[in-house]
């Protein structure tokens, strides 16, 4: 049955399930089951070859009491409506768990930009922002890139939102080029916090990182970048990575840096010299130490979490694991580090990218990993010690320490 929820349903149920562990009546749950404002808009444009294409796209922004809201844009043909809500609600969570001062938001796309050319990609990006840009801005709620979607659009859309308000606003979008105002470290550091979090994990259960086997779901910014960490900074192994099309298996290793080339010259990391092919199904029961599903939601689920052979599994994708598949990895006693506390290193670095956007003081990268290692760290033990006084997952964990912090500021706002 849970199995056939869409994603807002089953952010929904984890709030509900959060809410009753903590004795949270009724009234709360609603009031914070529900995004405050969902934007739904229709954008019609010019193709290169003179045909007219009509997209849709959303922008989801599910609460604001604990400052500005904060949350990617994904472009890509399976969006939905529902997708996008659950999206902005695990961002606030995200911001929560982690301390930082945002609310949570989200958007997207349907479309397909594979098949799109850059002009064609640019007026896309540029026609979302004159959409919205009345419920955008530093201090309302600022976008960043998420699946399929990168630097040089964040560069289109924040000059978009400059010419409409007629001044420099770099902080109204993150994740942009560094020659615009990003910050160092960002495109590592989804990764980077990743990492921070399997050191803690690891150390949990007394695993040596050095050979550990590691497997990735998802070859992209956040599985492509943790694999080189946990290769060079923790002499893990990586024994087996996939994408959209396929996936390699190497009992002795895969090189992180090889396996990357491969994606850059054949779209895809299949077809590695002294590798063998593994199909995405697969690549979920090989016995591991640790598995990384970096790509999509719904992916660890009733019908497979009962053969995953692995000690710790890290969530950097949003919502790989459905609740069937949670209650059997608790059960299977697989310490899986939840989404939005694995993943929240993108969304950390994006808060310093807004402060040093606001006094134009620009950090090194060392500066950057040190504060983010030291927020990221702190959140994930207080989520290891919060599941202990409540004998629950991680997941748990980390729903009661941002829902208590958002209710909190609801509160003291006089909104409950
Ligand atoms: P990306 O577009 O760079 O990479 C996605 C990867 O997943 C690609 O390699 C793609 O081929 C692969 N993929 C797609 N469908 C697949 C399938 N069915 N099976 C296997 N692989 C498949 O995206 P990303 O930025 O790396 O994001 C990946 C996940 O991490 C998403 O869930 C995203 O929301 C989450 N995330 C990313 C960031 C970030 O800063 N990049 C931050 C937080 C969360």
């Amino acid at each position: 049955m849970t199995e056939n929820l869409d994603p807002f349903e089953i952010s929904q149920m984890q709030l509900y399930n959060a809410c009753k562990l903590r004795g949270y009546d009724g009234e709360i749950y609603n009031s914070l089951s529900q995004p405050e404002r969902f934007v739904e808009i229709k954008i019609t444009m010019k193709m290169d070859d003179n045909s007219l294409k009509t997209f849709k796209g959303f922008r989801s922004q599910y609460n604001s009491a604990r400052g500005p809201m904060k949350g990617g844009i994904r472009w890509h043909p399976d969006e939905t409506a529902a997708l996008v809500k659950a999206l902005s609600a695990w961002m606030t969570w995200k911001c929560a768990c982690a301390d930082i001062p945002l609310g949570g938001s989200k958007g997207g796309i349907i479309c397909n930009p594979k098949e799109m050319s850059n002009r064609e990609l640019e007026t896309l990006a540029r026609s979302y922002i004159r959409k919205l840009a009345d419920f955008l801005g530093p201090n309302i709620d600022v976008p960043a890139p998420d699946v399929y979607t990168n630097p040089q659009i964040m560069a289109w859309m924040m000059d978009e939102y400059e010419t409409i308000v007629r001044k420099h606003a770099p902080s109204v979008i993150t994740g942009k080029p560094l020659p615009l105002g990003g910050s160092a470290g960002r495109s590592i550091a989804t990764a980077k916090g990743g990492s921070y979090c399997i050191r803690e994990a690891a150390r949990n259960i007394g695993l040596d990182l050095k050979g550990a086997r590691v497997v990735i779901q998802g070859y992209g910014n956040a599985g492509s970048w943790v694999a080189k960490i946990l290769q060079d900074d923790y002499n893990c192994k990586i024994i087996a990575v996939s994408d959209s099309k396929g996936g390699i298996y190497n009992n002795n290793g895969i090189d992180a840096y090889a396996a990357k080339e491969q994606k850059k010259r054949a779209s895809t990391v299949v077809g590695l010299k002294g590798t063998q092919e593994i199909t995405n199904e697969e690549i979920f029961e090989l016995e591991c130490d640790i598995l990384v599903p970096a790509a999509l939601e719904n992916v660890i689920t009733r019908k497979n979490s009962q053969n995953i052979n692995c000690k710790i599994i890290a969530e950097l994708a949003n919502g790989p694991t459905t609740p069937a598949g949670d209650e059997i990895l608790f059960k299977n006693d697989i310490l899986v580090i939840p989404d939005f506390l694995c993943n929240a290193g993108g969304v950390i670095v994006s808060y310093f990218e807004m402060v040093q956007g606001y006094y134009q003081y620009f950090w090194n990268e060392a500066k950057v990993f040190t504060a983010l290692k030291r927020i990221i760290t702190q959140a994930y033990n207080s989520v290891v010690h919060k599941a202990k006084e409540y004998n629950s997952n991680y997941r748990m964990g980390a729903y009661l320490i941002a829902i208590e912090r958002v209710i909190n500021a609801m509160k003291l706002r006089g909104w409950l």
